[in-house]
């Protein structure tokens, strides 16, 4: 999956940091990241490369000379705030969402970037996406409509006025694989851009355990009663802000497939054999999948 980059090791713990020689940037404009477009490796704009353009560039692509009062992106203040490190490697979130004009660089839609390598560095879109979304949507106060501020000690936007904290939020989901002997429940999204099989998933509401939010998406989408809930393993990104808990159960009863259309193209009960494998080593549904085919699946 994504998450597994050994040997490199992911640092999330925040502490404020200012950017130097050497940090990456990571830069998003309406939903886009900026990735380098000339190498065949997954590459953000470094911090010398950032300054290099500001002095060269202006936004038009022409070159400005500074303080001539030019109100261009070379003449403007950017603000970066730190991400979290990947070995010695550190991270930034350019803060602004503005379109920049590297040469080079080029943006990217999140879901092509997921299968892009190494690995360490779509990690590193992933999560700095997830952080991304949060700044983005909290630059006010919900409470009161100040505008928030970066905490110096933690991940944290805090309003000035109220004192309101606003925490990085995490939404637990679930991927359920549903098992009748040798075959397991394979579904297919209806009007989305992911086209290959999936297992049943959906987000944990309020108020239910994380069971129950098992039992109640397999009904939703499905109308199956399962039983026998095992915890299998989790998936700390995704481009919904989520935490995907990955979980097998046993069918309890009839098998019959009630397809919730308005969510799913199809539904259908796959032998190990027939299962596909994609070979494409990133996702816990994919790796769920596979465990079953193999007959691994945790009992
Ligand atoms: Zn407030």
């Amino acid at each position: 999956m994504i998450q597994e980059i050994k040997p490199r090791t992911f640092y999330n713990q925040f502490h404020e940091e200012r950017i130097g020689k050497g940090d990456s940037i990571i830069c998003f404009h309406n939903d886009l990241i900026y990735v380098n477009q000339e190498k065949n490796d997954l590459e953000y704009i470094s911090y010398e490369a950032f300054c290099t353009w500001q002095e060269e560039m202006n936004g038009t692509g022409k070159p400005v000379k500074k303080g001539t009062g030019d109100n261009s992106l070379a003449e403007k203040e950017f603000h970066f705030i730190y991400l979290f490190s990947i070995d010695e490697q550190k991270y930034f979130l350019l803060r602004e969402d503005v379109e920049l004009s590297l040469p080079g660089f080029t943006y990217c839609k999140m879901f092509d970037v997921r299968r892009r390598a190494p690995k360490y560095q779509v990690m590193a879109a992933s999560t700095a996406w997830h952080l991304y979304v949060w700044y983005r949507d909290n630059r006010f106060c919900g409470r009161c409509g100040q505008e928030t501020l970066e905490d110096r000690e933690e991940r944290m936007l805090k309003c000035p006025h109220c004192g309101n904290m606003i925490f990085p939020k995490v939404a637990p989901a679930v991927i359920v694989g549903v098992i009748d002997g040798d075959k397991i429940l394979m579904t297919k999204y209806a009007h989305r851009e992911y086209k290959r099989y999936a297992l049943i998933a959906g987000f944990n509401e309020i108020g239910e355990t994380i069971e129950e939010t098992v039992e109640r998406e397999v009904m939703e989408e499905v109308g199956l009663h399962v039983k026998h809930i095992r915890y299998y393993k989790s998936q700390p990104w995704g481009f919904d802000q989520n935490l995907l808990l990955g979980f097998f159960c046993e069918l309890d009863d009839s098998h019959k497939i009630h397809m919730d259309e308005k969510e799913l193209a199809l539904a259908e009960w796959v032998r190990r054999e027939d299962i596909p494998d994609y070979k494409e080593h990133l996702s816990l549904t994919h790796e769920m999948m596979q465990l079953f085919k193999n007959g691994k699946e945790p009992l």
